[in-house]
């Protein structure tokens, strides 16, 4: 097949890419690397399997594909803060562009939708049912209202132009690739342990996440994508923990002398979330398999790597 990966060339994109590319599809990487790199596709650069265009997805393009992987979209609240009209339009209007696209060629249309759509959740854990607690003027606005807009945009267009569309709600995922300049808590606390710098915990640190390593996560995309069920599902893995606890494990894994200093909580930042997995389990027969120590380790070793050599292109640690 030919299939189309949207913010190719990110953390999570290209894991997606490695996946495609390794199983003998043609890809075609689109990026305008706002947040991606080069460095993260490397490998497949010279592979006459596989096209990078450098693009923006507020702009329509032509393409001819089978599916669309519609990933582009900074991640990182600190980036996606940092313009948030910009993230407005990536969201809308680029998934409209990615939308009509994929209605003119007939292609199979995938969206990386988020738990963010749940808000600061007041039921827990978040099943898809649950509507969500967003605040539509905030801080995260552009980021969760955007994604929102992306499932209603979905949704309008399978309903009325029958569009063959396929929609994923990641929680937060973590692992090798991601940038040191991120901003996400994960890659923070690796950074500062690295560099013998404070971890900086915001809030008091109960505050919880759930963290899913990116090649569980990209297991789940490619089930999702070759199902029946157009979704939402929930990806994610449902081990929760508190902030602190996070810094504590990557403080006492990387750098058991480090400090951790506590900063002012970001506004609307959310209390709890954790994963409902049930349709995943049982539409997709998927689950996670790698838990969080062993997640850190592969990530750690990775970012080691990565500031010893200053290089960013490195492969998803396996098990095996
Ligand atoms: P990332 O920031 O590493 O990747 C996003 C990619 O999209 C980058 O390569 C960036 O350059 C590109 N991009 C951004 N705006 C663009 C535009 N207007 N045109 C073309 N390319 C553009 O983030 P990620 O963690 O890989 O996330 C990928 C997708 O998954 C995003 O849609 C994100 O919302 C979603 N998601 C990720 C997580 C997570 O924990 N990683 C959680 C929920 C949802
Ligand atoms: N966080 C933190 N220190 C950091 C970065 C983030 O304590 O250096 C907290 C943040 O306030 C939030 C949690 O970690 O409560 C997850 O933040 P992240 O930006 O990774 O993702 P999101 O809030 O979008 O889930």
């Amino acid at each position: 097949m030919r299939i189309l990966v949207t913010g190719g060339a990110g953390f999570l994109g290209s894991h997606l890419i490695d996946r495609l590319m390794t199983a003998g599809h043609e890809v075609i990487c689109l990026d305008n690397f706002y947040t991606g790199n080069k460095g993260n596709i490397l490998q497949w650069i010279d592979n006459p399997k596989f096209d990078l265009i450098r693009h923006d997805i507020t702009e329509p393009i032509r393409l001819e594909v089978d599916q669309i992987y519609h990933l582009a979209c900074p991640a990182s609240p600190v980036h996606y803060q940092y313009n948030p009209v910009k993230t407005v339009k990536t969201n809308v209007m680029g998934t409209l562009n990615m939308l009509g696209l994929a209605k003119r060629v007939k292609a199979r249309f995938f969206l990386a939708s988020t738990s963010e759509v749940y808000g600061d959740p007041d039921v827990h854990p978040q099943h898809e049912e649950y509507r969500g607690n967003v605040n539509p003027i905030g801080l995260r606005a552009c980021y969760d209202e955007g994604k929102r807009l992306a499932e209603t945009l979905a949704f309008d267009y399978y309903r009325q132009n029958k569009v063959d569309i396929r929609v994923v709600r990641i929680f937060n995922t973590y692992g090798p690739r991601m940038l040191e300049n991120d901003g996400r808590v994960v890659s923070n606390f690796i950074v500062q342990a690295l560099q013998g710098k404070p971890l900086t915990v915001y809030g008091d640190g109960s505050q919880t996440r759930s963290f899913c390593y990116a090649s569980d996560l990209i297991e789940g995309f490619i089930r999702l994508m070759n199902s029946d069920y157009v979704g939402p599902v929930n990806i994610g893995n449902p081990g929760e923990y508190t902030i602190l606890q996070l810094a504590e494990a990557v403080r006492d894994m990387v750098n058991p002398g480090s400090e951790i200093n506590f900063e002012p909580l970001p506004s609307d930042d959310p209390r709890r979330r954790r994963p409902d997995i049930t349709k995943a389990k049982t539409l997709l027969n998927w689950e996670p398999t790698v838990q969080l120590q062993e997640g850190l380790q592969l990530t750690v070793a990775n970012f080691r790597d990565r500031m010893n050599k200053n290089t960013d292109s490195v492969i998803l640690g396996s098990r095996s």
